[in-house]
Formats: structure tokens, C-alpha cells, sequence
């Protein structure tokens, strides 16, 4: 799909957990629509060098309506700004659609899903696309945060399971001391995936989030037997000018 630059408008901002605030964003009068693939990402543009990446949470709607789930980085402009100053009827300029990191729908193996954080947000539009193909294949979510908080997305999945009887869901909390007796599973959450599933050589995994996960599960996963061709990830990345300042003040310059 065409890679355009558009404005959007804010029409809906709401806190889904402490950190993390959902958008709404809207195609501004006269300005064309965003077209793009569940799954893909979009950058808004903060000026001509930078700009910050997000996952789409939905796929295309018949409003043009663009969710976005952004977390908030301590220290960060960007989500410092979506969380305090950012107002509905704001705009915003994006590019997109931007990645890989969609359905692939030539396959009749069983899919895993691997969310860390707000990792679930490309894992909802890739579900709800599968689920609207009235998908029969088994699947298995699994959502990796650090407390009960933060799984803000509890009762869509509900909506999910009641749609789809295949679909589980597993999460797997990172503080300890979240997790009752009966509540849920903790740990990292692909050490919850490879407990359930020991061999992998079957599945189609999906997988989205911090860079730390994603690298240690790629790994962990192919080890387990699982071709590296039938592991789709998108790892949320520093964006390129905060990477080349990190680099540029190890190496003892600044930019
Ligand atoms: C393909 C892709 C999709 C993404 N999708 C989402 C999404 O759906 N939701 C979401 O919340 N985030 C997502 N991210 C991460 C998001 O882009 C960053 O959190 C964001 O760019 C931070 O911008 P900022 O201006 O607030 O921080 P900056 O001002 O750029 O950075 C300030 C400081 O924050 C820290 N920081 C910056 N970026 C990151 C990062 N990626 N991880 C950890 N620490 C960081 C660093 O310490 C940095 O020095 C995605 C990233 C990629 C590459």
C-alpha cells in the first residue's frame, strides 16, 4: 500500500492504564485517508529529521478512525506530550503505512501471539482481522506486562474468546507480587509460551513489543523448532535520531 504523509485530528484521548493513553485519530477534512494492513505502524512526524513510530491497535474503519495505544517513557517528548499537553481536535502530521508485521492469512497451522506491553496493540488488529475471516485455527494470546494494571485490554479479549472458543489467553505478569494465588501466571512471558508449548515446529508465532523480548524470544523460539520464516515480529525500537544520540554520547559527542 502507497506510503503517504498526511494530518489527522485527535478525536478521542483516553487513559487505558496508569502509562498508557489511547488516541483516536481522524483523517482532517480534505486530506486524504490512511490505508494500510492490520498490523502496520505509522510514524508521526514530529519535523523534518524526527519521528516516533506506533503500532495501528485497529484495522481500517469505514470513519477512517486510527487507534493508538502510547505508553508513556519517563523523560520521553513525545508520550510526555500525549500524555499532558495533547488535547482532542489537535493535529497530528503521520507517514504510513509503515512494516511488515501483518496477518498472513496462507497458512492453516495454529497461531501464537506474543505481546509485551503495548506490543498488544498490532496483536489486536491481527486477532480482530483473523477473527472477522471467522478464522477457525486454534490461537493462543499471550500478554506479558509488568502488573494486573496494566492488561487494559481485559474485556475486548473476553469479546474474542465468546466470538472465537479456540482462542486462549494467557496472562503472565512480570511483578511477582501482582499475581494471587488464583490470578495470573508470572515470569517473562515467552518462558510462559515455551512451558505450554515445548516444540514449536507446528505454530505460526506473531510477536510485538520491547526490543529485550523480542530478542531473547526469537532465539528461544527457534530453538524450540520453530522456522525462523514463520516468526513475524515487530520490535518497538528506539526511533532513529534517539538511537544515533544514545550511540553518539557513548562515543563522547553530541549531536
Ligand atoms: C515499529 C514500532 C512500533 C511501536 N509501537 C508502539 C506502540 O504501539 N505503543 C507504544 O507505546 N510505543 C510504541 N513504540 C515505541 C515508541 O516509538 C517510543 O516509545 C517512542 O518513540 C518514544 O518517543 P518519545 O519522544 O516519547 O521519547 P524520546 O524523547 O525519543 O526518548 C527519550 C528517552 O526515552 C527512552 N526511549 C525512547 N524510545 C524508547 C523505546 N522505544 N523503548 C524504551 N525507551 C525508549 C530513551 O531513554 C530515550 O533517551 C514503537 C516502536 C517501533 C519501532
Amino acid at each position: 500500500m502507497a506510503r503517504r504523509r498526511l494530518n489527522v485530528r485527535v478525536a478521542g484521548k483516553h487513559l487505558l492504564a496508569p502509562d498508557v493513553t489511547g488516541l483516536h485519530l481522524q483523517p482532517v477534512a480534505g486530506e486524504p485517508r490512511l490505508q494500510w494492513l492490520p498490523g502496520q505502524y505509522l510514524d508521526v512526524l514530529l519535523d523534518e529529521d524526527r519521528r516516533r513510530p506506533f503500532s495501528i491497535a485497529n484495522g481500517p474503519q469505514p470513519d477512517g478512525t486510527i487507534e493508538l495505544h502510547v505508553r508513556h517513557v519517563a523523560g520521553g517528548g513525545f508520550t510526555s506530550r500525549v500524555a499532558d499537553a495533547l488535547a482532542v481536535g489537535d493535529t497530528l502530521r503521520i507517514e504510513g503505512p509503515l512494516g511488515t508485521f501483518v496477518a498472513r492469512e496462507d497458512s492453516e497451522r495454529p497461531m501464537i501471539f506474543v505481546a509485551g506491553g503495548t506490543g498488544i496493540a498490532p496483536v489486536k488488529a491481527i486477532v480482530e482481522h483473523f477473527l472477522e475471516l471467522g478464522t477457525r485455527r486454534a490461537i493462543d494470546v499471550y500478554w506479558g506486562a509488568r502488573s494486573a494494571t496494566d492488561l487494559y485490554l481485559l474485556p475486548r479479549i473476553r469479546q474474542w474468546q465468546r466470538q472465537a472458543p479456540q482462542l486462549r489467553f494467557h496472562a503472565v505478569l512480570s511483578e511477582a507480587a501482582q499475581a494471587g494465588d488464583a490470578g495470573p501466571r508470572t515470569g517473562l512471558v515467552h518462558e510462559a509460551v515455551l512451558a505450554d508449548h515445548p516444540a514449536l515446529a507446528a505454530y505460526d508465532v506473531y510477536m510485538s513489543g520491547p526490543p529485550a523480548m523480542i530478542d531473547i524470544a526469537r532465539h528461544r523460539f527457534v530453538a524450540a523448532g520453530l522456522p525462523e520464516d514463520r516468526l513475524y515480529y515487530d520490535s518497538f525500537d528506539y526511533a532513529p535520531d534517539v538511537l544515533a544520540q544514545i550511540i553518539a554520547s557513548r562515543a563522547g559527542f553530541h549531536l
